[in-house]
């Protein structure tokens, strides 16, 4: 349970955040265009307000913050395993990662040759880590998703929420320059499992990140 300090409750939370990189050959992964920037501003945010902060990072150039115990992974599988090893200690996890839902079914071990015109690849699910930690939590976990989506934004983070049985979701369009991936700053709207519905105004992620704590009341 958190310690009480100053009336506010300090809480351990688990973050993760950035792209994950599935590998095809020595050279090359499929990944995406996460920057890791909205995951890395919370971690900041939750440090700065006295918590204990745990990120889980896949790979990004932005520098580590300080005072935050940072895991470093690759792969979805390395962050499900790395998420599953905290998770217990954890009285709030917010999943900001954009993991990779596919991995190469082989990773070949020599550099793939461009001989053929066309190259068929074939690959197989990652684990859910965000549905698994929806069905593993206890009641007074808190479980924070995101939805990045480029269409009907609000319809499908509801949609998510309810399947992966999380406490809160936070959507955001992405595929725009000025939001989203890559982008210093984001738009977001929370929704709570009661129905809640809070739309936050366009801002730069390091100053939006103290607010998306505040309204998720860590
Ligand atoms: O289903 P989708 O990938 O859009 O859901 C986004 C949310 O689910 C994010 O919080 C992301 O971190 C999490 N997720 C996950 N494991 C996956 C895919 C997504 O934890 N394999």
């Amino acid at each position: 349970m958190p310690r009480k300090r100053n009336k506010a409750k300090i809480f351990t939370v688990l973050i993760t955040a950035g792209p994950t990189q599935e590998p095809l050959d020595p050279v090359r992964y499929l990944s995406n265009r996460s920057s890791g920037k909205m995951g890395y501003a919370l971690a900041e945010a939750a440090h700065k307000k006295g918590h204990a902060v745990i990120l889980i990072s896949g790979p990004t150039i932005i520098p580590q913050p300080k005072g935050v115990k940072i895991i470093s992974v690759e792969t979805a599988k390395q962050m499900y395993k790395a998420v599953f090893k905290y998770f217990k200690k954890a009285d709030v996890i917010i999943k900001t990662a954009a993991v990779a839902d596919y991995h190469p079914a082989i990773q070949a071990k020599q550099k793939i040759k461009k001989e053929k015109n066309t190259l068929m690849l074939r690959l197989v699910k990652n684990p859910d880590i965000l549905k698994e930690l929806g069905r593993k939590k206890n009641p007074n976990q808190i479980l924070v998703g995101f939805a990045a989506e480029t269409e009907h934004l609000i319809q499908n983070a509801k949609k998510k929420l309810i399947q992966k049985n999380c406490d809160w979701i936070v959507a955001n369009r992405v595929g725009k320059k000025e939001t989203g991936f890559n982008s210093d700053w984001n738009q977001v709207t929370l929704i709570s499992k009661t129905g809640r519905l809070i739309r936050l105004q366009k801002t730069p992620k390091k100053k939006l990140a103290p607010l998306i704590l505040k309204k998720l009341g860590i």
